[in-house]
């Protein structure tokens, strides 16, 4: 809905940004997801469309995972140390905060123009020109509107990435209004096979997944009185455990974890070196988890947040234990 008389909006004015560079780098949060790396490659597609110099990149790991190498039709990926040390036009990908861009977070300071495109309920506005919308379910919803302003029209490719970004951050469409529904039925025009796709990215594993499940889920735990009397469940992915298996089958834990009907919150602590973790947090309804993670030095959204923390799993337990006891109460059921 745009005004010719009003202000320019978010939208049209990263629009602008992007017609006038010649030469784009887009950037995705590091550990990237569907969302991340798919926003990212779809904008990418369109602006090389365009006729600019594009490359696509994140700080780690060295590798694409392997359920979103299909994104990647066009060979838009480069490893970060193919990025300029000056960038002309840097776009920052559904990252709230310029740590999560890793070894790549310097190119912050030299690019001459950065934009963030992001819809992190914590996300700081670290650039020089901001896409931010926390009620949008997915960063690509921002980047089709992104697309539409440019003039681009959508092909297969690009809504294939971001497909795979909308399905993804809607845990399948589970939290999707209208609006969302319609975004998926303009992707599925465009020619996107949502089994495929949905197939590749969530459901399929190697059969050790299933031992690591086995070991992992076997030893969760459950509290009843933590997160204010409404539950917490916890269990610890062990790097023994997950030797041989990809990030993929890690990250597919706290999707089983959170399931548990006794507990509001789930939280899954990943042992990613000597007394360091990384921890994902989910929540249901009622507690903004955002805000326990944000007090533990990380974000996210409020149903769904992250940090990355240093010490024993019982001190990080405790920790969090604590920032859940202070966490704000959600009202009314949250997306
Ligand atoms: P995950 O549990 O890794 O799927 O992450 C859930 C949400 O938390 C995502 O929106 C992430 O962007 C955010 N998040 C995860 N880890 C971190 C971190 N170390 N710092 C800040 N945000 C994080
Ligand atoms: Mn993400
Ligand atoms: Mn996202």
């Amino acid at each position: 809905m745009s005004n010719s008389a009003s202000a320019p909006t978010a939208t049209q004015q990263a629009a602008t940004l992007l017609t006038a560079a010649g030469d784009v780098t887009l950037v995705a949060h590091v550990q990237p997801d569907a969302d991340a790396l798919g926003s990212a490659l779809a904008l990418g597609l369109a602006l090389r469309q365009r006729g600019a110099t594009v490359r696509v990149s994140f700080g780690a790991p060295a590798q694409t995972p392997e359920s979103l190498v299909g994104l990647d039709v066009a060979g838009l990926i480069v490893p970060p140390d193919q990025v300029p040390a000056r960038p002309e036009v840097l776009v920052a990908l559904d990252t709230a905060s310029r740590s999560r861009l890793g070894c790549l977070a310097d190119r912050i300071e030299t690019a001459d123009a950065v934009l963030v495109i992001d819809h992190h309920a914590t996300n700081d506005r670290f650039g020089t020109h901001h896409l931010v919308d926390v009620r949008a379910e997915a960063t690509a919803v921002l980047v089709l509107r992104l697309i539409d302003a440019l003039e681009v029209p959508l092909n297969e490719p690009m809504a294939r990435c971001l497909y795979a970004g909308l399905v993804t951050d809607t845990s399948c469409f589970r939290r999707a209004d209208p609006s969302t529904h319609a975004v998926a039925g303009r992707l599925l025009a465009a020619g996107v096979d949502p089994e495929a796709l949905t197939r590749a990215l969530l459901d399929t594993h190697p059969f050790g997944w299933l031992p690591m499940l086995a070991t992992v889920l076997g030893r969760a735990q459950l509290e009843p009185t933590s997160a204010q009397g409404l539950g917490l469940v916890h269990t610890t992915v062990r790097l023994a455990d997950a030797a041989g298996l990809r990030g993929e089958e890690i990250e597919s834990v706290v999707d089983l974890v959170r399931t548990t009907s006794e507990a509001e919150v789930a939280a899954v602590l990943k042992e990613i070196g000597p007394d360091r973790w990384s921890v994902s947090l989910r929540a249901k309804n009622r507690i903004d988890v955002s805000a326990a993670a944000a007090e533990l030095g990380g974000g996210g959204h409020r149903l769904a947040a992250g940090l990355t923390a240093d010490g024993t799993a019982d001190a990080i337990l405790d920790a969090l234990r604590t920032a859940l006891h202070n966490a704000p109460r959600l009202q009314a059921p949250a997306l």
